[in-house]
């Protein structure tokens, strides 16, 4: 990409498109496109042509999915399927057929086998079940991963898809009900801490592990492999390392400030036993997070109080 090239990046307001709009505004790239789910509905194909036919985009960041957490999964799980599959079918077709010169597809470590060997390399991919409670959510992805590769085999095209690990950051999703286990936890802790409640509550068993990265260190390698890295491979972006439900739990009660007692609701699912990502190849690509998980836990605290402040106003 060079400063001047047209960037679409489909889902900008989410956790990740919004990270990537920031860091690629920050790396001065400033012939960015986008649209809000109103004014194009990426899970309708029509929309999607003229949307591609009238801006011509150079570089397509494919960040717009229906995502959520254990329990939206769970209950939702014919939405989840259905939205993923149409919007990345729309956009990689009307990519194609415009002659987008790169995208750059996410996808999730879902992918992977429930019982992968961790950390979970790229090759792993199709070796073994998923994990039921987001089989469905996991199998768009792995299309969509499937249609990059088929269409660059095929048409020649220059689609690449990364699988990030567990992100959070701005624009995360606070929502009990459908959240991801961090931002949930920031919101019981903090929502604990002002009500001054003795207990809050965590699900599950807390043993469950799992990888945390900050949405914008996930931003830093997307542009990072957009601009350095054509191939066919999937590439996994994480730190390297994870931590337990329970430990997870520990560190947002400090960031927070919360003094009580964390309680395990045992009636809650645990989902897979563990997701770690290894890192191998995108080191070997010469790009490492940055964040540390402490850090990026305070800038989410800090962005969660903002947010909180501005609805009381
Ligand atoms: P997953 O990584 O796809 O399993 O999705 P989640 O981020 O939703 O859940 C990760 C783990 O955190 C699971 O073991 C959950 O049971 C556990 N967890 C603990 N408390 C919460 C919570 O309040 N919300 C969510 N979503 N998960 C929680």
């Amino acid at each position: 990409m060079n400063l001047e090239s047209k960037i679409y990046v489909a889902g900008h307001r989410g956790l990740v498109g919004s990270a990537i709009v920031r860091n690629l505004q920050e790396k001065g790239y400033h012939n960015l496109v986008f649209r809000t789910s109103k004014e194009l509905d990426l899970t309708n194909s029509n929309q999607v042509d003229s949307f591609f036919q009238e801006q011509r985009p150079d570089y397509v960041f494919l960040a717009a999915a229906k995502v959520g957490g254990i329990a939206a999964n769970n209950d939702y799980p014919a939405e989840f399927i259905r939205d993923n599959l149409m919007i990345q079918t729309n956009v990689i077709d009307a990519a194609h057929r415009n002659r987008v010169k790169k995208l750059l597809f996410l996808g999730s470590t879902c992918i992977y086998p429930r019982l992968a060997e961790q950390p979970m390399r790229e090759d792993s991919l199709l070796t073994g079940e998923l994990e039921p409670t987001n089989e469905p959510y996991a199998i768009a992805k792995i299309a969509g991963i499937k249609m990059c590769q088929s269409y660059n085999r095929q048409y020649g095209t220059n689609f690449i898809s990364i699988m990030p690990t567990n992100l959070f950051g701005p624009n995360d999703n606070f929502d009990l009900t459908s959240s991801h286990v961090l931002p949930a936890l920031i919101r019981k802790f903090h929502e604990a801490k002002v009500s001054q409640a003795e207990t809050v509550e965590v699900w599950g068993t807390g043993t469950p592990k799992r990888e945390f990265l900050y949405s914008d260190d996930l931003a830093d390698a997307a542009i990072y492999l957009m601009n350095t890295y054509n191939g066919n491979d999937l590439v996994n972006i994480g730190v390297g390392k994870d931590i337990s439900i329970k430990e997870l739990a520990e560190k947002v009660g400090k960031t927070v400030g919360y003094e009580g007692e964390i309680v395990f609701n045992t009636s809650k699912p645990d989902g897979t036993p563990r997701k770690l990502v290894d890192v191998s190849r995108l080191k070997s690509l010469g790009w490492e997070a940055k964040i540390p998980l402490d850090d990026g836990l305070k800038m989410a605290y800090d962005w969660f109080l903002e947010q909180t402040e501005k609805v009381r106003l």
